[in-house]
């Protein structure tokens, strides 16, 4: 089922036991425009089906928020022009180098090149595997891009983000709507988890400058400005906090601050961002 957010908004929430982000739909009185590809042909069908049954005007792009797997693999399914930044495409280009076929798909879990979770959903959901290329891109930006659906514009924009390099968001100014992608989240290095902490002021001051109250998450559908906000707070806190690869330091200096101990988020936060300092500390 979509979830309608406005009569030109709606979304396909995420389904985390099959590693299926949130998928947008913004529509104008010409055109609709997707956000994010889905993970496999399977997921990106499954989105077309209910798009179909709503009757609005034909998708004319699809934007990729950034060149994780489970963002584009379907991309190829709506016939759209297909909107990336330029490091979201220079990461692609190396998926549409790849073969689909059990023995390449094996030697590139072996070299670490797609993690097992990925490789198991492209054998069950893309077909015709042995001929699968992904599509290339047609519209590759670099900073910004403003497109105008009829009576609906949307701003594509690059932003600092600590999950990845190569984050866009769209923004939908009239609807104050915002679809974050996965740039609010941490990420996986050598197998720790970690927000980039040098971004995180950073990504926060390029999302607050625009006047959004409904923002969508790859992997949470919906929040508020209140829950965001919160999000901020927690974030900052422990990232103040975690200044050495210490966990224990930075557990003290968050009790010292808040007279409390650490709630199971931010004790989340904490350690991300510590493990962020192992990280730095072993460049
Ligand atoms: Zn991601």
């Amino acid at each position: 089922m979509l979830n309608k957010l406005s009569k030109s908004i709606y979304y396909l929430s995420n389904q985390n036991d099959k590693e299926r982000p949130t998928l947008g739909l913004v529509c104008g009185d010409k055109y609709s425009l997707v956000i994010d590809g889905g993970n496999s042909v399977q997921h990106a069908n499954d989105f077309l089906r209910e798009i179909e049954s709503l009757n609005v005007p034909p998708i004319k792009y699809l934007v990729i928020t950034h060149a994780h797997w489970d963002h584009f693999l379907g991309m190829n399914e709506y016939n759209a022009t297909i909107i990336v930044n330029s490091l979201t495409n220079e990461i692609i280009n190396k998926w549409r180098g790849y073969s689909y076929d059990d023995r390449s798909l094996e030697e590139y879990k072996n070299s670490k090149k797609m993690d097992s979770l990925c490789v198991d959903i492209i054998k069950n959901e893309i077909p015709d595997r042995e001929s699968f290329q992904l599509n290339a891109s047609d519209i590759i930006f670099e900073e910004s891009l403003k497109l105008d659906l009829g009576n609906k514009v949307c701003i594509l924009e690059r932003i600092r983000s600590t999950h990845t390099d190569d984050s866009t968001v769209a923004y939908i100014p009239d609807e104050k709507t915002i679809f974050l992608g996965d740039s609010v989240y941490c990420t996986t290095t050598n197998s720790l988890f970690h927000f980039k902490q040098s971004k995180l002021l950073p990504m926060i001051e390029d999302i607050q400058k625009y006047d959004a109250v409904h923002f969508l998450l790859g992997h949470e559908s919906i929040c508020d400005l209140d829950e965001m906000n919160s999000y901020w707070n927690e974030l900052v806190s422990a990232s103040k906090a975690a200044d050495s690869t210490s966990l224990e330091s930075a557990l003290e200096s968050f009790e010292a601050d808040h007279k409390r101990k650490p709630n199971e988020d931010e004790l989340f936060f904490l350690k991300a961002f510590v493990n962020d300092q192992i990280l730095k500390s072993q460049l």
